[in-house]
């Protein structure tokens, strides 16, 4: 249970014996006051280029300390913020939180890295998130070519030609976008292929022991293959140990992320890695051809 909940705190949330809805009216409650009382907190996962080991950028990936249940997933309070219009305030908070500290570790001389911000379905849908997205920005003094918005396959059932055109306006703002999840929905690449993405995540499920799980490695060195076709970069999500790293190195994915570098770490956790360098040790048993 806790594995699915996600996140790096393996205790606190205790579920209730409540009814599911009078859980959630509760919990919504308290989401409302969530933000003025700063119980939300910004944890970063690094990602990390496969080409020097070196790392590239960091997922912004949010956190509710609920002061009796204990931390509070985001896979549970991301949907509730989506039912509520709480999403508004809430995404505004990450977006300008993740973009000022990226902002400030630059200023600091620390190696410049960009931020990935999830977008949620109704976000992305805000009439006026580009103007947000310019306040934002400029408020921070980021160059927008160090944010980078995670979107999920969900925002591509709707109109095509109002999502493209909605994609295009934030990509001329200098912002990048990746779809994130891919492979949980129903997309096919070529279908894909039509959107202006420049980065694609590979969710975690396909990344799930391709060294042992043949189905899960040709699925996963397809969409590489087929992603560099289409000129996208590849991020493999969830890689946990040293053989999965082994066979997305030789299948040349671009970036990784997950437990096998590092879980998502507070702020200053990743400002000491950024500062000491933290580097991807190659695993030379495992990778015995790429050995330097
Ligand atoms: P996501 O965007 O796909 O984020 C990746 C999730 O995978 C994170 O879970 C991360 O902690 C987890 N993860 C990373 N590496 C590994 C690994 O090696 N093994 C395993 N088992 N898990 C790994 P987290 O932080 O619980 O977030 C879950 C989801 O909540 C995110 O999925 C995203 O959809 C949503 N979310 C998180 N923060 C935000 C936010 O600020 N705004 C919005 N709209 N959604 C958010
Ligand atoms: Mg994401
Ligand atoms: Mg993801
Ligand atoms: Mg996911």
């Amino acid at each position: 249970y806790a594995k699915q909940l996600g996140g790096n705190q393996s205790q606190s949330y205790t579920p209730t014996l409540q009814s599911e809805s009078l859980d959630d009216l509760t919990l919504e409650t308290s989401l409302r006051y969530a933000l003025e009382r700063q119980e939300l907190q910004l944890y970063y996962q690094p990602i990390v280029g496969l080409q020097n080991g070196r790392i590239v950028g960091a997922e912004a990936l949010v956190r509710w300390h609920h002061p009796q249940q204990g931390m509070i997933s985001p896979v549970k309070f991301i949907p509730l913020a989506e039912q509520t219009g709480l999403i508004a305030p809430i995404g505004e908070w990450v977006l300008q939180t993740a973009c000022n500290q990226t902002k400030s570790w630059q200023s600091e001389g620390l190696p410049p890295v960009r931020v990935a911000v999830n977008l949620s379905f109704r976000q992305f849908n805000q009439v006026d998130l580009s103007e947000r997205l310019v306040r934002i920005l400029a408020q921070s003094g980021l160059d927008p070519s160090y944010l980078e918005l995670e979107l999920t396959e969900s925002i591509l059932v709707q109109n095509v030609e109002l999502t493209i055109a909605k994609l295009n306006e934030l990509k001329s703002m200098g912002v990048q976008i990746s779809l994130d999840d891919f492979g949980t929905g129903y997309s096919s690449l070529s279908y894909l292929q039509q959107f202006p993405f420049d980065l694609l995540k590979i969710d975690r499920c396909f990344v799930q022991d391709i060294n042992t799980n043949a189905t899960n490695a040709a699925l996963t060195n397809a969409i590489i293959q087929m992603a560099h076709s289409l000129n996208l970069k590849v991020i493999a999500e969830g890689v946990e140990t040293p053989e999965e790293l082994a066979v997305l190195y030789e299948n040349k994915c671009d970036n990784i992320q997950g437990y096998l570098f590092s879980r998502p770490v507070k702020a200053e956790e990743f400002k000491r890695m950024l500062k000491e360098g933290k580097r991807l040790e190659r695993q030379p048993q495992s990778l015995p051809h790429l050995t330097e």
